[in-house]
């Protein structure tokens, strides 16, 4: 019903607020998929989480999922390069690597690519300040290609010029150079150095973005929490399905898919718990 935010329970019927007050509905079944806590203005605020946990029912804490990650850009990067993409590239982390996407932020850095390593991030961010995330500038090019290429006279161009000549760098990429503690003297590296930089170029990671910017939640109802037909436990007849759950995916249409395998599971032990054949 649209205009009725859920509220709870009061006895066995289900509170609902909506403009002209409270209102109360006893359910025969109910199936809850009230979503994530990401983009909270979208509708999905993870409200009930706090519902929920008020009931006793396992819930493992919200947090960003497919989300950007804080980077303390130098002013001049952050003013010309906000807003830009850069691709391909790989972004590596701890052995996992991701050839994608990455995009420039005011606060630090997003894209398919940063998304995809995100969950191993932000683990590793419990246990650190910060982790140092590697970017291969060059990925269509091996280390040994971009040294042979380096090792072209480099005449009177500038440093960024005689990168855009030999690799058809873009001014981004060697913007992404520039941020090395090393920027001043990159210009004296010897080829092999420079190639390793390039190919292994890191970028010092803070904090993951706010749940209200990510694009999924991760955490959520523990599967301990439910039966194996995705009811509650010591909830008869309370289902879950979708991203309430403890789950996290990719973005690319995993999200999707799990939410919809789950709502389509749920609803049918919902529709059998029901008709009371099997429980
Ligand atoms: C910007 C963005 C981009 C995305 N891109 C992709 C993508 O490319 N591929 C992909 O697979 N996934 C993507 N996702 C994720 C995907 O949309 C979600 O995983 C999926 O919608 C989760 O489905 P759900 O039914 O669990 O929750 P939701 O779709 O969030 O639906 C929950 C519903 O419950 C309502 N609700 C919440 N609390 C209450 C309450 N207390 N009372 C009443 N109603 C309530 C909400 O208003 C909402 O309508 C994206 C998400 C975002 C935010």
């Amino acid at each position: 019903m649209m205009g009725h935010d859920w509220q709870g329970w009061q006895g066995d019927s289900l509170i609902f607020k909506t403009a002209s007050g409270n209102t109360t509905f006893k359910a025969d079944a109910t199936l809850l998929a009230l979503g994530g806590a990401s983009w909270p203005r979208l509708g999905s605020d993870g409200s009930w989480a706090q519902i929920l946990k008020a009931e006793g029912i396992d819930i493992s804490p919200l947090e960003p999922a497919n989300c950007g990650f804080a980077v303390e850009w130098s002013d001049i990067f952050r003013q010309k390069f906000s807003g830009h993409p850069l691709k391909p590239v790989i972004a590596a982390f701890k052995g996992t690597k991701i050839k994608s996407e990455i995009m420039i932020t005011e606060k630090g850095i997003e894209g398919s690519a940063i998304y995809a390593l995100s969950s191993v991030l932000r683990q590793a961010l419990r246990s650190s300040d910060s982790v140092f995330l590697e970017l291969d500038l060059k990925p269509d090019l091996t280390l040994d290609a971009i040294e042979s290429r380096l090792k072209k006279p480099r005449g009177r161009d500038t440093f960024s010029n005689f990168l855009r000549k030999a690799l058809n760098f873009s001014p981004l990429a060697t913007g992404l150079l520039m941020e090395h503690p090393d920027r001043k003297i990159l210009g004296d590296y010897k080829p092999a150095e420079l190639a390793r930089l390039i190919k292994s170029c890191p970028v010092r990671l803070y904090e993951a973005f706010s749940l209200e910017r990510a694009i999924s939640t991760a955490g959520g109802i523990r599967f301990e929490s439910l039966d194996q037909n995705y009811m509650l436990a010591g909830k008869p007849g309370v289902f879950i399905a979708g991203e309430m759950l403890d789950w996290e995916a990719p973005t690319g249409g995993y999200l999707l898919q799990a939410t919809m395998s789950t709502a389509v599971y749920a609803a049918h032990r919902m529709m059998a718990w029901l008709e009371s054949t099997e429980f």
